[in-house]
């Protein structure tokens, strides 16, 4: 067994999470993990990083595949015995020009940014050690306001994904009745918004809630999740459109993965890119994206 500490970013042969990568190797104590769901392009990244002189390791993991995840669970268990940082960073977004039908735009959406999320963390929580963090991106269309459709039923919405009792199962049987409606063309009528990739956005802010309270409850020591917002950055899922580079996108997911022993906060919170935490439910945002 390897006694180093472990961190771990899903997604991260390009973009954010590429990012995110090469700052943890700079100012994380430990081996950094870039991992990929297509490993030709996961391991095309990390020549291209090892010949930057950066120190890192790569495994497969494709997050919407429970396979790809439980071989993934058994070497770290295997070679490290536990987990100290988990970044999850992997997620999909359609383009306006996409012509699938909103239905499935919804299912494989929620199917990845949702249930693959909530899949990784569910196989790598019992890895976790003691001061362990975990990050989960979100988005400035993460924010519960965004659940606009039709009222009343949009304010009951609201209400469940931010109640103080809402569970793992509940919250996926929202997420699991969105794409229904979805499908069935009632979605707005149902109370939610317009697009599917916020609603995914709009879950997994919620789930980190709920995962901070069952981390209260844990008897490992000091185990943190938040979620954020990177901002509006350049990458291949914004088409090249933003106002911050990857690495500036890195900048708030990578403190929060860094964040010190036995902190108060943040803990199961909606940050912003620039470090503030958002009051999830009300607000104010401190800018547009
Ligand atoms: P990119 O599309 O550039 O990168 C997304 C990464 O996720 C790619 O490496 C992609 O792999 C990977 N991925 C997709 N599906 C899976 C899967 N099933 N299993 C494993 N990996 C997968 O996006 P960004 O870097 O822009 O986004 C990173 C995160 O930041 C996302 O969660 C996104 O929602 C969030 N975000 C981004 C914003 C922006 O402006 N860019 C704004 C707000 C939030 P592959 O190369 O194989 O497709």
């Amino acid at each position: 067994m390897e006694e180093t500490r472990v961190a771990v970013v899903t997604g991260s042969n390009k973009g954010i999470g590429l990012a995110i990568v090469k700052d943890l190797c700079a100012n994380f104590e430990g081996c950094v993990y870039l991992t990929a769901r297509d490993e030709e392009r996961g391991l095309e990244t990390v020549e291209a990083l090892q010949e930057e002189g950066l120190s890192v390791r790569f495994h497969q993991l494709d997050i919407d595949d429970e396979e790809s995840i439980a071989t993934f669970k058994t070497h770290l268990e295997e070679t490290y015995g536990g987990l100290d940082v988990l970044v999850n960073n992997a997620a999909i977004a359609y383009k306006g020009s996409a012509t699938e039908s909103f239905g499935e735009q919804a299912e494989n959406t929620i199917r990845v940014n949702f249930f693959g999320t909530l899949a990784v963390c569910r196989s790598l929580f019992p890895l976790l050690r003691p001061h362990a963090r975990v990050v989960t991106l979100s988005s400035f269309v993460g924010f519960l306001p965004r659940v606009n459709g039709d009222e009343p039923q949009a304010f009951s919405l609201r209400e469940k994904l931010s109640s103080d009792e809402l569970t793992e199962d509940e919250l996926s049987d929202l997420m699991n009745q969105f794409v229904e409606t979805a499908k069935d063309g009632t979605w707005t009528e149902a109370g939610w918004q317009n697009s599917a990739y916020s609603v995914s956005k709009v879950g997994v802010t919620a789930l980190t809630r709920v995962q901070q309270r069952a981390f209260d409850d844990d008897s490992r020591e000091d185990l943190i999740v938040n979620c954020c917002n990177p901002g509006a950055v350049v990458t291949d899922m914004s088409s090249q459109r933003g106002v911050f580079t990857a690495e500036q996108g890195a900048e708030c997911p990578v403190y929060l993965a860094l964040l010190p022993p036995d902190v108060e906060e943040p803990k199961g919170a909606y940050v912003w890119h620039d470090k503030q935490v958002v009051d999830w439910v009300k607000g104010p945002l401190p800018g547009p994206y």
